[in-house]
């Protein structure tokens, strides 16, 4: 995610290495890059401009800390500029009314429907709630298909009138419906068309108005960039949403759109969606998308999947050897084991600080994790449990026993090792409140 905005910001903070302090003059560079690092993802120039701005205020107006570096002291800037840009704080998602409606509008193709089904199974797993999903698209009827699959995917009802060309109609009928079967959210997917177009948008504001949503979020495809932006800006006129959702951030986004729609249209990002698997959703954090931005990993994101997935202390452990910075194979392979069940695996790996960049060029199909396993599964378990004392002789027979060859057993163990010492930076900066990176 984001890959090459990550790239030019950390390129951009390396023009500090070396510098003792930071002073007017080593940090025009920096600033420059940045910025145009931000407008290449597809950030607005005025954005963009801004946003440099207040970072080299607030970088010359620090104090000089002798123990961070400049590069260290950017890094922290930015990322709390950049979580600020993105709206502070995670917003609240209410559905604490009963019944509580939300609609669902976005073009065609947005990921609106695909949406809907993970939000219903989102609240359905994570909130305990009893979900109802509304097909309100009138025109397709491939779409109420679609979400009578989705709905059937995740086991919650979709209410759907086939022959009913009426959204507002079926939109009230469903509420009707949804009280008397006992659902406590109303989830209503609107119809979408491939641009913006007015009579649908009068169609939507219909709906809204006559069924009062409580929740009204805008979907938009992420890698659309700008364009999402300015769809988000026509949509926010017509319906006032009250927040944004962020699909198909797991593809190759320039990450404009994520960067700047709360800003433009001061709603924030609710949710992003991260490929098509249906238990994927994940509530929007700024500051998380800040340190993903940054090549920090997001460790608290994964440490949440993997506890929604899997046993709460298992979770707690990892996390604690990676904070002690006590994370070998036997964590790893563990690791491997539970990733795999969770799909998505680079998305996954991504949050592990310094990995997301380790393997970024990486294809990552089974067959790769199959041969990391297969070296794994080589080691003594003394092996596994001492990364260090791995040496030529032992790397040789793991090679042996895999079927590698020793330059991908040498290969591996460099990646484990850039990892390990990305953690234990990590672990060095916790004190500032910041996780770590690989900076000067
Ligand atoms: P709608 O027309 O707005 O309802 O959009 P759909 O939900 O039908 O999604 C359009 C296409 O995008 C489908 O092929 C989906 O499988 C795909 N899609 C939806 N969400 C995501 C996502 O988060 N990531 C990826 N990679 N694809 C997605």
């Amino acid at each position: 995610m984001f890959d090459s905005l990550s790239e030019k910001l950390e390129s951009a903070f390396k023009q500090l290495k070396g510098e003792g302090r930071i002073s007017e003059i080593n940090v025009a560079t920096t600033i420059k890059e940045i910025r145009r690092a931000l407008i290449d993802a597809d950030v607005n120039y005025k954005i963009a401009k801004e946003f440099t701005d207040k970072v080299k205020d607030k970088a010359l107006g620090e104090k000089v800390l002798t123990s961070i570096s400049p590069g260290q002291l950017m890094v922290k800037i930015v990322k709390d500029e950049l979580t600020d840009l993105m709206g502070g704080t995670e917003a609240d998602f209410d559905i604490s009314q009963r019944p509580t409606i939300v609609l669902i509008a976005g073009l065609q193709g947005s990921g609106k429907t695909t949406f809907s089904g993970k939000l219903a199974n989102f609240l359905k797993t994570k909130k305990g709630k009893k979900p109802l999903l509304v097909a309100a698209d009138i025109y397709r009827p491939a779409a109420i298909n679609q979400l009578q699959v989705l709905g059937e995917q995740v086991k919650v009802p979709v209410y759907a009138e086939v022959e009913n060309k009426n959204a507002v109609e079926i939109a009230r009928n469903a509420v009707e419906h949804a009280k008397k079967e006992g659902h406590n959210v109303i989830i209503i997917d609107t119809a979408g068309r491939l641009a913006i177009d007015e009579e649908m948008m009068q169609e939507v504001a219909n709906v809204k108005n006559a069924v009062n949503p409580h929740e009204v979020l805008f979907v938009v495809d992420s890698m659309t960039g700008q364009d999402a932006v300015n769809t988000a800006k026509s949509f926010n006129d017509r319906l006032d949403f009250t927040g944004v959702v962020l699909t198909k951030l797991d593809g190759d986004t320039r990450g404009g759109a994520a960067l700047t729609i709360k800003y433009t249209v001061n709603k924030p990002i609710k949710f992003v969606s991260m490929g098509e698997k249906l238990d994927t959703l994940d509530t929007f954090y700024p500051e998380r998308m800040a340190q993903r931005i940054l090549g920090m990993g997001d460790i608290t994101t994964l440490v949440e999947r993997a506890q929604a997935q899997f046993d709460e202390a298992q979770a707690k452990k990892i996390e604690k050897k990676i904070r002690a910075n006590k994370f070998d194979f036997e964590d790893f392979k563990e690791q491997l084991q539970q990733i795999k069940k969770m799909g998505n695996i680079k998305d996954l790996l991504g949050m592990i600080p310094g990995v997301g960049k380790a393997i970024k060029d990486i294809d990552i199909s089974d067959d790769a994790f199959k041969g990391i396993e297969a070296m794994i599964n080589s080691m003594t378990p003394f092996e596994r449990s001492n990364p260090d004392a791995i040496d030529t002789n032992r790397r040789k027979r793991i090679a042996k026993g895999s079927g590698k060859d020793i330059a991908e057993v040498n290969a591996f163990m460099k990646q484990f090792d850039q990892m390990r010492q990305m953690m234990g930076q990590m672990n060095k900066l916790k004190g500032m409140g910041m996780p770590g990176m690989g900076m000067p």
